[in-house]
């Protein structure tokens, strides 16, 4: 059976077919620019065909459904003769709430309570349905199966999950750490668990999610027991553009003192901090800092050396929740291709015995083991595959029902 990914955002929707039993990848590509002028990017991978790119107007996300279809069936170019070649649909959902601890097929209380759930995260649930709609509408009697990027951290207790506010704050809003990025720790845990022929059900695990945005979690016989992501991706680790962890003082004073809104505020803190700021806007790409630094840029270097830090410190408050780890790993843009960064987080590590060693380190963007014989702890480059892993949660719901 083929599942359609779709991952779809406010003006953007990226696809995937996948075979979730084989693993193999049939096509992907990406609509963007949708509601403003458009684009469609396909690449037919089953067919060994070239990416291509073309300019066509999208006026909104079902037009951008019609033209994946079609991309999809073209005589000439499409992976699949029919749209029956397509056994469900599994979308990305960014907020499952406390509501969804796993992925769910979709029906009207479903995307009632996703309708809900978008004040907690109104940039990407509201977008996200329109993606579930436009697809039911092109494709009835396809299953649709919501998997959500919350789902896997539903597991923390609440020692982990709660800040330290009056109580009431979480029992009327809600206001707690939820955690995102959560298929891919549940995929990237799993995969090291099997690649290092160890159990997973008896391993405790660090993985570093790192790519341009960020987050760790501690991961305890499979089960997520914190994350450094809270109410909004915005907390924990530095990012490519958000601070992550602050002073929530801070927000207050930088309003009085540039005389702008909280909201405005808050849109720097997501958009203009994280290395981005720190490098004085140099880029948030690590491959530009990395350069920007090696050239003598004080801010490049110091936006590196910060953002390395913050993560060993998260190992090391993650090593502590767990009494110990096994396994650290290393995923995302900047996890599976940056062996200094991950040269200069493992550099605080020697207090755990976890020691990287620097040949196995050369390694980009394959599954890799880059610790020493004698390490304590394994260090492990693990590359993710959000979709894959959506796939299949997707086939394992429309293979029980
Ligand atoms: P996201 O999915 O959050 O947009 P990714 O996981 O794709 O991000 O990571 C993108 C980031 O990965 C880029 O911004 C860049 O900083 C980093 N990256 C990609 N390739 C390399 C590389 N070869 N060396 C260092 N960093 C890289």
């Amino acid at each position: 059976m083929n599942i359609l990914v779709i991952n779809c955002g406010s003006s953007s929707l990226k696809f995937q077919v996948i075979n979730p039993e084989t693993e193999d990848l049939l096509a992907k590509g990406l609509c963007e620019r949708i509601g403003i002028d458009g684009s469609i990017t396909y690449e037919a991978v089953a067919k060994g065909l070239p990416k291509v790119k073309k300019d066509v107007p999208i006026e909104d996300h079902k037009k951008a459904v019609s033209l994946v279809l079609e991309a999809l069936t073209d005589p000439e170019t499409g992976v699949i003769s029919s749209l029956d070649e397509i056994g469900a649909v599994g979308h990305r959902i960014v907020h499952g709430g406390e509501r969804y601890n796993s992925t769910v097929l979709i029906d009207d209380e479903v995307e009632n309570a996703i309708r809900e759930m978008s004040e907690l995260a109104p940039l990407h649930n509201p977008a996200n349905l329109i993606g579930v709609d436009a697809c039911k509408a092109l494709m009835p009697g396809t299953p649709m199966v919501a998997v959500f990027d919350t789902a896997f951290h539903q597991t923390m207790p609440p020692k982990a999950f709660l800040y330290a506010l009056p109580i009431r704050f979480y029992e009327d809003y809600k206001i707690r750490r939820y955690g995102f990025h959560g298929t891919s720790h549940a995929f990237v845990s799993k995969t090291a668990a099997e690649f290092l022929g160890r159990d997973l059900e008896n391993t405790k695990i660090i993985v570093c999610h790192l790519g341009n945005g960020a987050s760790c979690s501690a991961i305890v016989n499979g089960k997520c027991v914190d994350t450094s992501m809270g109410l909004t991706p915005l907390e924990g680790l530095i990012m490519g553009t958000r601070c992550g962890d602050l002073d929530p003082a801070i927000v207050e004073f930088i309003s009085a003192k540039e005389g702008i809104s909280i909201a405005d505020t808050e849109k720097i803190l997501n958009k203009e901090s994280g290395v981005y700021g720190l490098s004085n806007g140099l880029s948030s790409d690590f491959r530009d800092l990395w350069k920007g630094s090696d050239e003598g840029d004080k801010y490049a270097k110091i936006a590196l050396e910060a953002f390395s830090y913050r993560v060993a410190k998260y190992i090391g408050a993650y090593a502590a929740a767990m009494n110990g780890v096994d396994v650290i790993a290393f995923t995302a843009g900047v996890g599976e291709n940056d062996p200094r960064i991950r040269e200069m987080i493992c550099s605080y590590l020697g207090y755990l015995g976890a020691y990287i060693d620097a040949d196995a380190n050369k390694s980009r963007g394959e599954m890799a083991k880059i610790s020493t014989p004698d390490s304590k702890v394994d260090l492990v480059v693990i590359p993710t595959n959000e979709e894959l892993a959506i796939a299949k949660e997707t086939y394992a719901i429309v293979a029980k029902a």
